[in-house]
């Protein structure tokens, strides 16, 4: 007989950066989030990724708790703001640097891309390793004067302690939990940023802190985040941390096949709202995936 496992608590989440008002992408994507928490009788969490001081404004957040509100998304709890985890933040790296994985990197993005031999990896151009080479003294010495440096995780270096890792795959839509293993790659992706040079962290390792700490359960966010799930799901191992159910769903495309993400003047929200669109009315389409003209499930 088979031991039954205590039911879990499912819990999902909306992850948007303030750097903008939410486009019809975005509200896709905190429909889809949210109706997978109900239907499990689970929670909806709403995070704001607001470490990023260069395009993170503050009037932005207003404008996407205003337009969840107008589309009739509703989230549980507080919303949880990056900017109040910089301490998590900071003790992770501190352990990811006291096991010997990360090293301070002083590196230009025109340093980087003067390295002609940069291949480009699922993330962008592979970091070429330059300041990993760099010795001990050489690093003190430009910290010690002020030297503004990232810190990069020596990816194949963390890949050989982690060992061989898969993360959970859901199919989207995801019908049940009928996961299937999906073998991870980090290293694909070279020693990728932990902490920026302008932000205490990168994406890559709040979004997994903040996973952990919300006790989310099944993540669900766009397929160009895939290889991000690769690196999560190291973060995770490193760190002994849990790790979720991934459903990636399609990305939407604008009338000229660009996907929505990358046009300038995607469909806003607030552009439909003013245009007098009945937001239940967009809401039920896009569950049933009926975007508005010009919109389509963008070709991966
Ligand atoms: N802030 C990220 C974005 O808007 C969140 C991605 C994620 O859901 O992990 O792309």
């Amino acid at each position: 007989m088979t031991q039954s496992a205590q039911p879990q608590h499912v819990v999902t989440r909306f992850a948007p950066s303030p750097t903008g008002r939410l486009h019809v992408g975005h509200a896709w994507s905190a429909l889809l989030a949210m109706d997978l928490a109900h239907a499990r009788g689970g929670s909806f969490r709403l995070r704001i990724e607001d470490i990023d001081g260069t395009r993170s404004r503050p009037e932005h957040v207003d404008g996407i708790v205003e337009d969840m509100r107008w589309l009739g998304v509703a989230w549980d709890g507080e919303i949880v703001f990056q900017s109040a985890r910089l301490d998590s933040y900071r003790a992770a790296l501190e352990r990811l640097e006291a096991m010997g994985l990360l090293y301070p990197c002083f590196c230009t993005r025109a340093d980087i891309a003067a390295s002609a031999a940069a291949p480009h990896g699922p993330e962008g151009p592979v970091y070429p390793g330059t300041c990993r080479r760099l010795d001990e003294a050489a690093r003190a010495r430009r910290i010690a004067a002020g030297e503004p440096h990232a810190w990069r995780i020596d990816m194949a270096r963390a890949v050989a302690q982690a060992g061989p890792l898969h993360w959970r795959a859901l199919p989207f839509p995801p019908a049940d939990d009928a996961a299937s293993p999906v073998r991870a790659e980090p290293l694909a992706a070279g020693d990728v940023v932990l902490a920026r040079k302008d932000a205490p962290a990168s994406y890559h390792l709040s979004c997994t802190l903040d996973d952990a700490a919300m006790g989310v359960t099944h993540v669900l966010r766009g397929d160009d985040l895939r290889s991000a799930t690769d690196i999560h799901r190291l973060v995770q191992a490193l760190l002994g941390l849990p790790s979720p159910l991934y459903v990636h769903h399609p990305l939407l495309a604008g009338p000229d096949g660009r996907r929505l993400a990358k046009r300038e003047g995607s469909i806003a929200l607030a552009d439909l709202r003013a245009e007098g669109v009945d937001p239940r009315r967009l809401a039920d389409d896009l569950r049933h995936a009926r975007f508005p003209i010009g919109i389509s499930l963008a070709s991966a």
